[in-house]
C-alpha cells in the first residue's frame, strides 16, 4: 500500500552527510554499505520534504522499494540495512514501521523484532511522559471526563452529498479514522473509544477487511460508522474513471461480503478526486467526506507531539471532521488522553448517520 510508482534520481550531496555511525563501513562490503546508505537517507529526505500522505507514499518509489528487496536478499545487505536501522533514531526508524512489518523480505532481517520491539518501546516511553506531563496540570483531573456519548447526526445521502466540516453546531466534532482495519491498533482504538463512550466513523480498505474480518466486524459490533475508502488506497485521479469506480465498487462489495452491508459514505484516498468521481458518487447516492482536521498522524510519529498537534488542529476551528488514521501505533496510544482532552475542552461527540 505504501509503496508505489515513480523512480527518482539520487541526491549524491546527501549521501555522504553523518547520519549514520562509520560502523557500517567496517563491517559490511563496501557496495551493500554504500547502497543500504543511500537506501535509508533517500527515504527519510523523501518523507521529511514530503508535505502530504500521497507525496510520501508516491514518493516511496518502485525504485526504492525494489532496493530494500536487493539489500534483504544478501547477507551484506541485510547486516548493512540493521546496523543503518540500528543506529537511527526511534522518530527517523518509525519511519519504515509499517515496511518492516508488512513487507516479507523485511522478515528475513535479523534485526526485525528487535526494531520493532525498540519502536515500541518509544512509543511507551513517549505516552507516559504525555501522562506525567498531563498530572502535572494544576486542578487535574477534575472528575473523569468523557467525549461521549456521541449525538447521532443523521444526513441524507440522496444525491450524494459532499462535507468538509460535516455542517455541525459549534463544538461539535465527527472523529474518523481511515485505512484499516489493523489487528492490533484498531481493537486499541476500539477500547478507548468505548471507555468514552464515544462513536466515530471508519473508512476501512476493501484489502485490509479482508485481511482482518474479525476486527471489522468488530467495528460494527460497538456500532461505530464504516464507510468505504476504496480496495487498495490508489489515487484515484491517476486512475481510468473505470478502474477508479472498479476501486470503489470492490472497497464496497469486500466490506458489504463481511457485514453483509456498509455505509454509503465514502472517503477519496488522499482526498484525490475528480469531478467525473463525484458525480459518479452523487448519482450512487453516497455521501462523500472530507475533512476539516487534520492530525498528520501519518508523519507525526512521537505520541507526545501528536497529541499536541492534533489538539493545536482541533483548537483551530469550532466544530468539525477530524481525520487520524487507525493503522499508526501513535494514534492508538494517545487516544485515550486525546479523547479526555476534548472533553476537558467541552467539545460534543458526533457520528454521522445515513437517514436513507
Ligand atoms: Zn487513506
Amino acid at each position: 500500500m505504501i509503496y508505489r510508482l515513480f523512480s527518482l534520481s539520487l541526491s549524491f550531496l546527501i549521501l555522504f552527510s553523518p547520519l549514520f555511525s562509520s560502523e557500517i563501513e567496517a563491517s559490511a562490503p563496501r557496495s551493500e554499505d554504500l547502497r543500504a546508505r543511500r537506501f535509508l537517507q533517500d527515504s527519510l529526505l523523501k518523507f521529511q520534504r514530503s508535505s502530504s500522505q500521497r507525496e510520501w507514499e508516491q514518493g516511496f518509489s518502485q525504485h526504492l522499494l525494489d532496493e530494500f528487496r536487493h539489500l534483504s536478499g544478501s547477507g551484506a545487505g541485510r547486516q548493512a540495512l540493521c546496523q543503518g536501522f540500528e543506529n537511527m533514531d526511534p522518530e527517523r526508524l518509525a519511519v519504515f514501521r509499517l515496511l518492516l512489518e508488512e513487507e516479507p523480505e523485511a522478515q528475513l532481517l535479523g534485526c526485525n523484532q528487535f526494531l520493532l520491539d525498540s519502536l515500541d518501546q518509544f512509543i511507551q516511553e513517549r505516552v507516559e511522559l504525555l501522562q506525567q506531563r498531563r498530572l502535572r496540570i494544576p486542578g487535574w483531573p477534575k472528575t473523569k471526563a468523557r467525549f461521549g456519548p456521541s449525538q447521532e447526526e443523521w444526513v441524507s445521502t440522496q444525491g450524494g452529498p459532499v462535507y468538509f466540516n460535516g455542517g455541525l453546531p459549534h463544538g461539535h466534532f465527527a472523529l474518523t479514522f481511515d485505512d484499516g482495519p489493523h489487528p492490533q491498533r484498531t481493537p486499541q482504538i476500539l477500547e478507548a473509544l468505548k471507555e468514552h463512550q464515544t462513536l466515530a466513523t471508519f473508512f476501512v480498505l476493501g484489502q485490509n477487511a479482508q485481511a482482518h474480518p474479525r476486527v471489522l466486524r468488530e467495528i460494527l459490533h460497538h456500532q461505530h460508522g464504516l464507510g468505504g475508502h476504496t480496495q487498495s488506497h490508489p489515487d484515484l485521479k491517476r486512475l481510468s474513471f473505470a478502474s477508479a469506480v472498479a476501486e470503489i465498487q470492490d472497497g464496497f462489495a469486500s466490506i458489504s461480503g463481511i457485514v453483509g452491508f456498509s455505509d454509503p459514505f465514502f472517503r477519496f484516498p488522499y482526498g484525490s478526486r475528480t469531478s467525473r468521481l463525484q458525480d459518479y458518487l452523487r448519482e450512487q447516492n453516497i455521501a462523500t467526506f472530507f475533512w476539516n482536521v487534520d492530525t498528520l498522524d501519518w508523519k507525526i510519529k512521537d505520541p507526545l507531539a501528536l497529541f499536541d498537534y492534533a489538539l493545536e488542529q482541533v483548537g483551530k476551528v469550532d466544530r468539525g471532521i477530524i481525520l487520524f488514521h487507525d493503522i499508526h501505533p501513535q494514534t492508538a496510544a494517545i487516544m485515550p488522553d486525546f479523547l479526555e482532552a476534548l472533553a476537558e475542552r467541552q467539545l460534543q461527540s458526533v457520528v454521522f448517520r445515513a437517514a436513507d
